[in-house]
């Protein structure tokens, strides 16, 4: 008796082993809660794959809803012959007869096993549990599994970087699935994993979720903060793939590369904190650089202080630059004006430095210095150095 269903499904499962099944597994997740008809038969074929089977026997009314398409999508996917609307069934050696009562006629089918049943409630009277049976089952073996046991991931997850938006986007036509790009975060909910991002410049924060095939999300660097595994010693599995790359996909190729010069600091996108300076530094980016240094964190900077030729366009944080949200984003002499927020506010906790205490970015901040970044910098620079011994 196999089942996927929520705990309550549990019930069902035990009436089968007291009615004489002889052993149960119930396929239990919160990413399956509210599955469409689609998702049922991938889980089902899932677990039936992991489970020795020559008669699959599904019940026309309570597999889907009363839609009658899960047998036939798992005998598609399982790649069986299926015979639906059973209404008498005898099993000799490996031939199935099967009295299959359609719209039209009333037919007999045999079939080879192994093969893909359902049936009609005329093909057997209920039977009710005996207090023998009732017994029985306690001895029974009963399996719970969740979709990491059947190999069926909840969400593939992968980084938001060009390359990675470039892999999600190619897997998602592949596998037929939703895809949802640029998360800042993603929680498990009913139906799937929930994820939230900001658009529009920020000026938004939306909630989505995934409604066909397996979720392909993708993740915002640095957006989460990571948590210990639950399990100590848990370690990842890593398996390793053969890649065949295809003759016509070689016909574009890299012909050069020059390694970026390296600032010895880590990637903006990447980074857990970032640093940013605006046109309050008077174009000298030393005391940012420093304080980043102190920390180990990028550089980034405004478009103003980017127009004024003061640091590179590749470190320009907002609308028209990068995107960052790191755990910490520190912005010295810098307004905060939207077009920088869309770049950085969703950074888990924003410092901001400022001379004028009534500069925008202070709206932004969680934490603020009203003051000079020449002198407020080298400070804050010497105390994590003194701190750090
Ligand atoms: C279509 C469009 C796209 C844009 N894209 C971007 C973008 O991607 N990124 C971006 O940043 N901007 C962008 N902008 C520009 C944006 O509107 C602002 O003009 C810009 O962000 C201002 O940069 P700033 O805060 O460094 O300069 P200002 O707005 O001039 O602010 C400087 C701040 O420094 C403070 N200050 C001065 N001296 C000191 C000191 N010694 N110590 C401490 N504080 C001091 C001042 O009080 C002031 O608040 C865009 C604009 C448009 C129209």
């Amino acid at each position: 008796m196999l089942t996927v269903g929520p705990e309550q499904a549990a019930d069902a499962v035990k009436k089968a082993l007291q009615m004489g099944a002889d052993a149960g597994v119930h396929v239990v997740d919160d990413a399956i809660h509210g599955s469409d008809a689609v998702a049922t038969s991938l889980v089902l074929a899932k677990a039936l794959g992991q489970l020795e089977h020559d008669l699959v026997v599904f019940g026309m009314e309570s597999t889907d809803g009363t839609m009658g398409v899960v047998p036939a999508m798992v005998a598609e996917r399982l790649g069986l012959p299926a015979v639906t609307l059973g209404s008498e069934v005898t099993v000799d050696g490996s031939t199935v007869r099967i009295r299959r009562d359609g719209d039209a006629s009333s037919d007999t089918v045999e079939g080879t096993l192994p093969l893909v049943l359902s049936v009609t409630d005329a093909a057997n009277e209920p039977r009710y549990p005996s207090f023998k049976g009732i017994m029985a089952a306690k001895k029974k073996p009963v399996q719970t599994w969740a979709l990491s046991d059947l190999g069926v991931p909840a969400a593939i997850l992968i980084s938001s970087s060009p390359e990675g938006k470039e892999i999600a986007a190619r897997l998602a036509v592949k596998l037929e699935s939703g895809l949802i790009t640029d998360a800042v975060d993603v929680q498990a909910g009913d139906g799937g994993p929930v994820t939230r991002q900001s658009v529009f410049a920020g000026r938004y924060t939306v909630q989505a979720r995934v409604t066909k095939g397996t979720p392909i999300i993708t993740v915002k660097p640095n957006a989460a903060t990571p948590d210990a595994a639950q399990t100590a010693g848990t370690q990842p599995e890593v398996e390793e793939l053969d890649v065949s790359i295809s003759d016509l996909a070689k016909t574009a190729r890299i012909t050069a590369s020059r390694p970026r010069e390296a600032t010895g600091r880590p990637e903006l996108t990447e980074a857990a904190i970032v640093v940013s300076g605006g046109r309050g530094t008077g174009g000298d980016f030393g005391p940012i650089e420093a304080f980043a240094d102190s920390l180990g964190a990028a550089v980034g900077a405004s478009r103003a202080a980017v127009d004024s030729g003061w640091y590179p366009h590749a470190f320009q944080v907002g609308q028209t630059g990068k995107t960052v949200a790191p755990q910490l984003y520190v912005a010295a002499g810098i307004s905060g004006a939207i077009q920088q927020g869309a770049g950085m506010q969703t950074s888990k906790t924003i410092v901001a430095i400022n001379k004028d205490a009534e500069a925008p970015i202070f709206e932004l901040a969680g934490f603020g210095v009203v003051g000079d970044l020449h002198k407020v910098l080298p400070a804050a620079t010497d105390d994590v150095k003194n701190r750090k011994g």
